[in-house]
């Protein structure tokens, strides 16, 4: 504490971005510890849980695309994949596009514990409710915002947002909708964009770099 400053809370308190880092460090192993009690509850481990909710996502992927998309190593991906073919959660087939490489789909079996495993960040929803809809609006833009520049450092897999999407347009209108998804030809509020979007095409790096600029800066 501060002598000479009588709140106690001067110029030695922490700078709000590092208390924010240091929130979304505690909210991180809440969501990690949740992860590895309902994977241990179903049998399987963490990673396992989350090929399968990416399977179920994005349909049939290869090992290198499910790498990509989680931020997984290849021989860890590859080891979980053999668990769950193994408990026949998965199947492999022979990938039409790459003569060497498998495709790895769900079973039956397979979907529904993906089912499962894809609502496990459920329980983050309830706590994000509690926050009035104005404070959930710019915390979602924070989100996005620091889930790019994670992205751009290569610290976050390259995919499913929006804003890096070929086919997203920013800021085309006025009002409560001003984006617009160009594939499905369709306005887009600040609250629709998406994090997680199968569609997904990911632009080339200097028409990524154009499109937060329009995000950004409205003109
Ligand atoms: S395809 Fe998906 S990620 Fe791309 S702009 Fe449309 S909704 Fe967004």
């Amino acid at each position: 504490m501060t002598k000479n400053h009588p709140s106690g809370f001067g110029e030695d308190s922490e700078p709000v971005a590092s208390r924010i880092a240091t929130g979304l460090h505690k909210i991180g192993l809440a969501m990690k510890q949740q992860s590895w009690q309902q994977a241990n509850e179903e049998g399987i481990s963490a990673t396992q849980g989350q090929i399968l909710a990416a399977l179920l996502a994005h349909g049939s992927l290869t090992g290198t695309e499910l790498s990509a998309r989680l931020g997984v190593t290849l021989p860890t991906i590859s080891d979980s994949v053999r668990v769950l073919v193994e408990k026949k959660l998965l199947r492999k087939s022979p990938d039409p596009r790459h003569p060497r490489a498998s495709l790895l789909a769900l079973t039956r079996k397979g979907e529904t514990l993906g089912a499962r495993a894809r609502s496990w960040p459920e329980f983050m929803a309830g706590a994000v409710s509690d926050l009035s809809a104005d404070e959930q609006r710019v915390f979602y833009r924070g989100v996005v915002k620091m889930i790019r520049t994670l992205q751009e450092q290569g610290l976050i897999p390259l995919s499913g947002m929006c804003v890096t999407c070929t086919h997203f347009r920013a800021h085309v209108r006025r009002g409560e909708a001003p984006h617009h998804c160009a594939l499905v030809d369709a306005p887009l509020a600040g609250g629709d964009l998406r994090l997680e979007c199968p569609e997904h095409e990911l632009a080339a790096e200097t028409a990524r770099k154009q499109l937060w600029e329009q995000f950004m800066s409205p003109g």
